[in-house]
């Protein structure tokens, strides 16, 4: 049985699908006017984890990220410039150009790290008419009131705005500046639509009431729940930082659209540090999934890195420990090849006559049953199923004897290119490893370093033990 953290009722819960055809997950994506940086992926990779550990627990999935392509602001609030605008003036650009040239990074990374890709990818700006629905809806509804920039929510008319994050909202109130937007009714108010005054400089508008405006950013995810997925969904996930203002105001805008719930579940993740410090500019530690790779990491290395935590921890990252994470995942690619060894051997053995007496019925392995949870990847799994833990099946595994059927499992489950990365080599290189024993035990050391130079070539280090030469790819 898998168990969620709600943050909606702040408790660790036994997942229950609203019902028994797909599960609905919907995942808070990008603003695309810059590059995303490894923190920003780490999110992707937790939820990622998610959807895997629902398909290998038997469930369908249908997930809906957004791209956040139509210019919101820098902070939170209403207040601030635009980041898309920004992002043009920076290099030069049009809005639509910054737009497209981020989404194409961002999917190319994306992919690189093998993250299931979702049902769908909706683009903030495919559903501007859809938003102008929305707004009308909440206005007939009664939610909204329009000032001199936009139309805003007025946050008193949804008795429950406040119950999400546990907000303090006369405290709030109280903290409000003098002259913070000075229509504001109160001020946990906020945009839904936003007017362009005559002159001023917003390359993306769209005509709604009359004149020129575009859309409050927290309302492209209600509506794209609502016209993808079908609200309540079952699992909505974003950062912590969603919890106070964007996630509480997808929730009060949905409320005022459809009258009905969002989600079922939240899951909310952590942030990640670089070195103790928090990610910015200013200290130089923004780094790119790129950045990683000129000093030798792969995308799979950081993956490994990112799953040997627990999405709600505050991570904390840095070289040493992403050469860790390296060093184990090669440690787990020579498992993997020491499986295939060890299938070579012994289907060599049983030609020469020597089979084990095992019946090989008793290896077939029949992946239409459900899982088992006393097999080594039954506790794996069920490791995964205590709330996203990865870390302890990481630890199972680690301490775990496991077939090349495990592995692929553990490949399914998280994304690691485990198998793929780590072929079984050819029967030339087999040659060659027998080739080189033979010589060994012919003590014609310079036939034998000259074919261990040979495989270094092709990648392949051989270590002697006691069981006989064993290969293992050295990157
Ligand atoms: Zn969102």
């Amino acid at each position: 049985m898998l168990k969620l953290y709600n943050t909606l009722n702040r408790k660790l819960e036994n997942f229950k699908p609203l019902s028994d055809g797909i599960v609905k997950i919907y995942t808070c994506g990008p603003t695309v006017y810059n590059f995303q940086h490894i923190g920003n992926f780490a999110a992707q990779i937790y939820w990622d984890l998610l959807v895997r550990t629902l398909r290998a627990d038997g469930y369908a999935v249908r997930r809906v990220l957004n791209l956040t392509d139509v210019g919101h602001l820098v902070s939170d609030g209403d207040e601030g410039e635009d980041k898309l605008e920004k992002g043009a003036a920076r290099e030069g650009k049009s809005v639509w150009e910054v737009a497209e040239f981020y989404i194409e990074d961002f999917l190319k990374n994306y992919r690189s790290l093998e993250l299931s890709e979702p049902e769908v990818i909706a683009r903030a700006t495919d559903y501007v008419e859809a938003d102008m629905r929305a707004v009308d809806a909440m206005s007939a509804n009664g939610f909204t009131y329009e000032t001199e920039d936009g139309i805003y929510y007025d946050t008193s008319k949804f008795s429950d705005y406040a119950d999400f994050a546990r907000l303090n909202l006369s405290g709030l109130q109280a903290g409000a500046r003098v002259g913070f937007s000075n229509e504001k009714r109160n001020a946990s108010d906020f945009a839904v639509w936003k007017f362009i005054k005559p002159g001023e400089k917003h390359a993306m508008r769209w005509d709604y009431l009359g004149r020129p405006g575009y859309p409050g950013w927290h309302l492209e995810c209600s509506t794209i729940i609502h016209e993808t997925l079908s609200e309540p969904i079952d699992i909505h996930t974003g950062g912590i930082d969603h919890i106070p203002v964007h996630h509480t105001n997808e929730i009060a805008q949905t409320y005022a659209i459809s009258g009905r719930e969002l989600a079922k579940y939240w899951l909310h993740c952590n942030f990640i540090t670089i070195d103790g410090e928090k990610i910015s500019k200013s200290l130089g530690n923004v780094y790119l999934l790129s950045d990683l790779k000129e000093r030798g990491f792969s995308a799979m290395d950081y993956k490994m890195w990112v799953l040997s935590g627990h999405y709600q921890g505050e991570r904390n990252f840095t070289f040493e420990g992403l050469e860790a994470a390296k060093n184990r995942r090669n440690n787990w690619r020579a498992r993997v090849a020491e499986c295939y060894q060890q299938s070579k051997k012994s289907s060599e053995a049983s030609h020469l006559g020597h089979a084990q007496g095992r019946s090989p019925e008793l290896t077939v392995l029949d992946g239409s049953t459900p899982a088992d949870f006393s097999t080594t990847f039954g506790q794996i799994l069920a490791a995964v199923n205590e709330n996203l833990n990865s870390a302890e099946a990481f630890a199972i595994i680690d301490n775990s004897e496991l077939s090349i059927e495990d592995w692929k499992k553990v490949d399914e489950l998280f994304g690691l290119r485990l198998i793929a990365d780590t072929p079984d080599v050819s029967d030339e290189v087999y040659d060659l490893i027998r080739e080189r024993e033979a010589v060994r035990v012919a003590k014609d050391f310079a036939r034998s370093d000259e074919i261990r130079d040979e495989l270094t070539r092709r990648g392949i280090l051989v270590r002697d033990t006691a069981d006989g030469p064993v290969w293992q790819y050295v990157k």
